[in-house]
Parts: structure tokens; sequence; C-alpha cells
């Protein structure tokens, strides 16, 4: 699998699917959720309306709709509260969920934004370095179909801050 860093807005990869950074309502909110509902269009949020929610951590599969990606797995990052609340599990959680519903899909191509890093909070390369160590250690464990992956960062600073970390 090879995994590349851009930057750009992930409603428009042309991926197999993106993963969004929901929330627990999976109703829609705003930052990155919030430009994926727009993209994709109300249809989005009707079939997410039937999925009651998702615990933080874990990961659900729609459809994309409008999106150039043909389906969306959203998943609930952390809220940074310090560290203290188990934030660094449940974020490599969200990475390892949503790669294991990929591969359940048989998926070739995957685009993640940089889960909990807007208005979550979580400190943006301590947040590089455990999605990029739970791609790793899902690859190590897990036969995959994926062949691309790709970290959509927006903003400049995580883009910098994958971009050190994949030279590495
Ligand atoms: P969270 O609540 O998980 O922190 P946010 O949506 O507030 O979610 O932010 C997560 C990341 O998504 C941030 O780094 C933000 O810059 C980024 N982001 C916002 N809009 C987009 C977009 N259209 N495409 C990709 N990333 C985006």
């Amino acid at each position: 699998m090879k995994v590349s860093v851009i930057r750009d807005d992930i409603t428009k990869q042309k991926v197999d699917a993106i993963v969004n950074a929901a929330n627990e309502s999976l109703l829609g909110g705003g930052g990155v959720d919030g430009a994926i509902h727009r993209a994709a269009g109300p249809e989005l949020k009707e079939e997410c309306k039937t999925l009651d929610g998702c615990p933080t951590g874990q990961a659900k599969v729609t459809k994309g709709y409008k999106l150039p990606a043909d389906f969306v797995i959203h998943t609930v990052g952390p809220v940074w509260k310090g560290g203290t609340q188990n934030e660094e599990q449940l974020l490599a959680a969200c990475y390892h969920e949503s790669l294991k519903k990929a591969n359940e899909l048989r998926l070739s191509s995957v685009a993640f934004p940089n889960i909990s890093t807007g208005v979550y909070g979580f400190p943006k390369r301590k947040a590089a370095e455990i999605a990029l160590k739970a791609v790793k250690e899902y690859q190590e464990h897990h036969e995959t179909n994926l062949e691309k992956l790709f970290f959509v960062c927006f903003d400049e600073e995580n883009y910098t801050i994958y971009k050190d970390l994949l030279k590495e």
C-alpha cells in the first residue's frame, strides 16, 4: 500500500472511500463533516439517520451520493481533554476501524482527513504520529486490498507535519 500526503479538500478526492471526522450523532456538524455533507447532498444525512449514531473510536459506512468517492466511512474522533481520557488510543482506533471497514468492502483506495485536529483540539503533531503508526500497524497485521492511502491535509500546518513525518 502506497501512503501519500496531499494538501487538498477531501470532498474532491476520487477514491473508493473518504473518511469523515464525524461526531457521535452522525447527523452532520462543522469542519470536514459539514463540507462532506454539503458536497454529498441531503441523501447522505438521510442514510446517516438510519445508523443510530456512532461511538467515539468506531466507524460506520454510507454511500457517497454526489461525492466522487463511492463510500463515506464515518468515524468519531476523541475530543482532546489534555490526554488523560484515553484520547490517543481512541484516535488510533478511528484509523484502525476505518481501515477495517475499507478492507471489508475490498476497497483499493481511501482518503483520511486529520481526524480530531480541528474543533476537537487534538495536538496536530501527536495526532499525525498516531495516524501514521496506526496505519503502519494495521498493514503489519492484516492482509489488505488497499493499494493507495491518502492523508488529505486541509491546513498548511498539518501538511508540513505529515510531510516531515513521512520523510523519516
Ligand atoms: P474534528 O471535530 O474531528 O476536530 P474538524 O472538521 O473540526 O473535525 O477538523 C478535522 C480536520 O479536518 C482539521 O485538520 C481541518 O483542517 C480539516 N478539514 C476541514 N475541512 C476540510 C476539508 N474540506 N477537507 C479536508 N480536511 C478538512
